[in-house]
């Protein structure tokens, strides 16, 4: 509240003598001597006394230059890092004279960007610019002001700011400035880097917070504005306090999501989607500007806490309802023991689900365990009993079930593919996915049918594709190739469904689920072993790949495929759909697969999810970095929540991930918090001190 100006800055905080238990509270001492209690949250308080008023500076007014017609103005950039030197470059490009003055000595590149450096503030405030443009820190703001030998200046000067937050400049420069000084507070949304390539179409919110009503006055601030409006900026005129509701919100939350993935060390793979691409942007584009920055939205921003508070609850919520289904799934499977621990029970499932241990498998309790004692899991295959290992404090009893059924299927003659290499291809599975790739199978001539839990067969139609509502019918077709894509949590009741004895005997298993090993195992456990087995993830969907394939990848396992000429050449001709289109094809094995891409799939849903319940809306305002998070949002909600739990579910590495997205959270808060505190201990420390100089006086 103090730093963001909710409470004078001309107060002192004094610690009121409550015992630890008891609620604390703050007191406001204005100058007068008086005192009022502010409630601050309710386990803190503290006393807050008035600090001497800042001097009232006398200067004698002087006539105000006409600006020349031509508009050039003397601008003097305070505090001259990377967006300071970032605006100079354009201001001196329209020709204004730009003279500047920072902590750090910039003298040789402010020479290169033709501005006059001074090391020394009174030697700058005496070339008497027409406009003071304050370019520090937040942090650093009120300091470098107090510092200014204003005095020197021609008492008209126009004040400008480019601060990320607007309240606490405005009320600073309202508190500090003689009232004859101009104010206007701004806010480029944009940066060095997501305004690289020009300033067109980038918002600049601004507030006219005091322009006297002389013709000059007007002028001059009206000429500042048309530099950001001459570059093309969508000029947005809004209050400090509006801005800081909206604004200074979405961009404590950008660069917090950048943060947090920032220290999950995200690296580039040769199969990026689209959604994990935009994190590593994000990423970049956070934390290229300083932690100065970030760590200024978040204390001068009266609503960060409550911001970052809700980022938490969202992930606690998604994290819930992840493991609330998940549970449910293992319910159904298993008998739980009291004592067992949660998180090994859903590692185990997840081991279970994804293949790593054999599905079919059935855990039981072992009986002698304690809550205190270390638990194990046995894994009793076929007849024996081996004991697995499930992180260092669980353990299972893994009975085999009875095997699947080995069919006996009549082996049949493959036929020979037409050369033309157009396959007959039955998608199992015509929701939004399947729809979506059977109408490139088609639009490249190949004979589509589809089979679908759901009646599907006007869009079929549509798509000239052959619906069927019976698997036996679909079957019975005898198509090259079984395509299943269905969700993940389906893909085992549905392959169990089908009637495979009226198949092909050599047909071409594929599937397209977005995890790779659990299909894998599937397939191999299921199918008898004269079928082909291709494992595939396009890793695109009808979002990102709505406008082509091209350039996005396709990953494959040719997990069994027969080595006559023609199984070859049917699961060549498949692949080469996707060739055709553009993808970029990548080899690699299931297991590859989902150490990676499973990884960055699971964790991009998850940020988009999180950020979905915390209901962004579009602003006239949005930086580019919020564009991207409204982005992934609408991306990855417009996926079926059955994919982003199969991703959870069947993907083994999907809790340690969260857990680590969690723990990210949290060591961005425990830092932002220890700063805040450091600051305010700081100004307790310096407060009692000039008390005890005061009373030593
Ligand atoms: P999805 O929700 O994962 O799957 C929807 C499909 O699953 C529909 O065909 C649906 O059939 C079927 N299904 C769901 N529950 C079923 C049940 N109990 N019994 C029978 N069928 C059931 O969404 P999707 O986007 O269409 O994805 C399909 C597959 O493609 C998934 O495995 C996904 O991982 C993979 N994939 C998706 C994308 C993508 O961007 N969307 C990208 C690559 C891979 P009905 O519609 O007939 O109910």
């Amino acid at each position: 509240m103090l730093l963001s100006r909710v409470l004078p800055s001309n107060t002192t905080l004094l610690p009121t003598s409550h015992a630890r238990a008891a609620p604390l509270r703050y007191r406001h001492v204005p100058a007068g001597g008086g005192a009022i209690t502010v409630p601050v949250r309710r386990s803190f308080a503290m006393t807050i006394r008035a600090r001497d008023a800042a001097p009232v500076l006398d200067v004698e007014p002087q006539p105000l230059k006409l600006l020349d017609r031509r508009t050039k103005l003397k601008i003097a950039v305070i505090g001259f890092g990377n967006f300071g030197q970032f605006l100079a470059r354009t201001f001196a490009a329209q020709g204004h004279e730009i003279l500047a003055y920072s902590r750090t000595d910039y003298s040789d590149t402010a020479r290169s960007l033709g501005v006059a450096f001074f090391d020394d503030q009174n030697d700058l405030c005496e070339q008497q610019p027409d406009v003071v443009l304050l370019s520090t820190s937040i942090l650093s703001a009120e300091a470098v002001l107090r510092s200014l030998p204003i005095q020197r200046l021609r008492r008209s000067t126009l004040f400008v700011d480019v601060l990320s937050v607007k309240e606490f400049p405005r009320n600073l420069f309202l508190q500090l400035l003689p009232p004859d000084f101009d104010i206007l507070c701004t806010h480029p949304m944009f940066g060095p880097d997501s305004g690289k390539h020009g300033w067109a179409g980038l918002p600049f919110a601004y507030d006219k917070v005091r322009i006297g009503d002389s013709d000059d006055r007007v002028e001059r601030c009206r000429a500042f504005l048309e530099i950001f409006d001459r570059e093309g900026c969508r000029m947005v005129e809004m209050s400090c306090a509006e801005h800081d509701e909206t604004a200074a919100e979405i961009q404590f939350l950008t660069h917090t999501i950048g943060r947090v993935l920032a220290k999950l060390d995200l690296k580039s793979t040769p199969i990026n989607t689209k959604g994990y691409e935009t994190l590593l942007n994000l990423v970049q584009n956070t934390c290229s500007d300083s932690y100065e920055l970030y760590n200024g939205l978040f204390i001068y921003n009266k609503n960060s806490t409550e911001l970052i508070e809700k980022l938490n609850g969202a992930l606690d919520t998604t994290k819930k309802e992840l493991f609330e289904r998940l549970h449910g799934i293992f319910r159904k499977q298993l008998w739980l023991p009291t004592g067992l621990v949660f998180r090994s029970n859903l590692c185990v499932t997840q081991m279970l689900l994804s293949g790593v241990l054999p599905s079919n498998t059935t855990l039981l309790p072992t009986s002698s365990h304690t809550r205190v004692a270390p638990l194990r899991y046995r894994h009793v295959s076929a007849g024996g009993a081996i004991t697995v290992p499930v992180l260092r404090r669980s353990a299972m009893t893994i009975q085999a079930r009875e095997a699947a059924p080995v069919l006996d299927i009549e082996p049949q003659p493959l036929k020979l593919l037409d050369r033309r290499t157009k396959l007959k291809i039955a998608v199992i599975g015509f929701g939004n996915f399947g729809q979506f790739l059977a109408r490139t199978f088609a639009a490249q001539g190949h004979e589509i049918l589809a089979y679908s839990r759901t009646d599907y067969s006007d869009t079929a139609r549509s798509l000239g594709a052959a619906f069927f509502d019976n698997q036996h019918d679909l079957c019975e077709q005898h198509p090259d190739v079984v395509l299943l894509s269905t969700s993940i949590l389906s893909a085992e009741a549905v392959l169990r469904s089908l009637p495979i004895q009226r198949l092909r005997r050599s047909t071409l298993f594929v599937d397209v689920l977005s995890v790779k090993e659990f299909p894998r195992n599937l397939f191999l456990q299921l199918l008898p072993p004269d079928f082909d087995i291709l494992c595939t993830h396009p890793m695109f969907g009808p979002e990102s790949g709505k406008h082509g394939w091209a350039g996005l990848p396709f990953v494959y396992d040719k997990v069994r495929i027969g080595d006559s000429d023609d199984r070859i050449e049917r699961c060549r001709a498949f692949l080469e759909i996707f060739e055709r289109e553009g993808c970029r094809m990548v080899e690699m094995s299931c297991a590859e697969h989902d150490e990676t891409a499973a990884e960055i799939q699971f964790l991009t849903h998850t940020i988009g999810r999180v950020l979905a319940k915390l209901d962004l809306k579009s602003t006239p305002i949005n930086t580019k970095g919020y564009e991207t998070l409204l982005n992934l949002v609408q991306n990855t909600c417009s996926d079926s929540y059955e994919l982003y739990n199969g991703l959870f579910i069947y993907n083994k590495n999907s809790t340690e991930l969260i857990e680590k997205l969690d723990d990210a959270l949290d060591t961005m808060k425990k830092e932002l918090f220890q700063r805040l505190h450091g600051i305010f201990r700081k100004q307790l420390f310096e407060s009692s001190g000039r008390r005890s100089i005061d009373a030593g006086k």
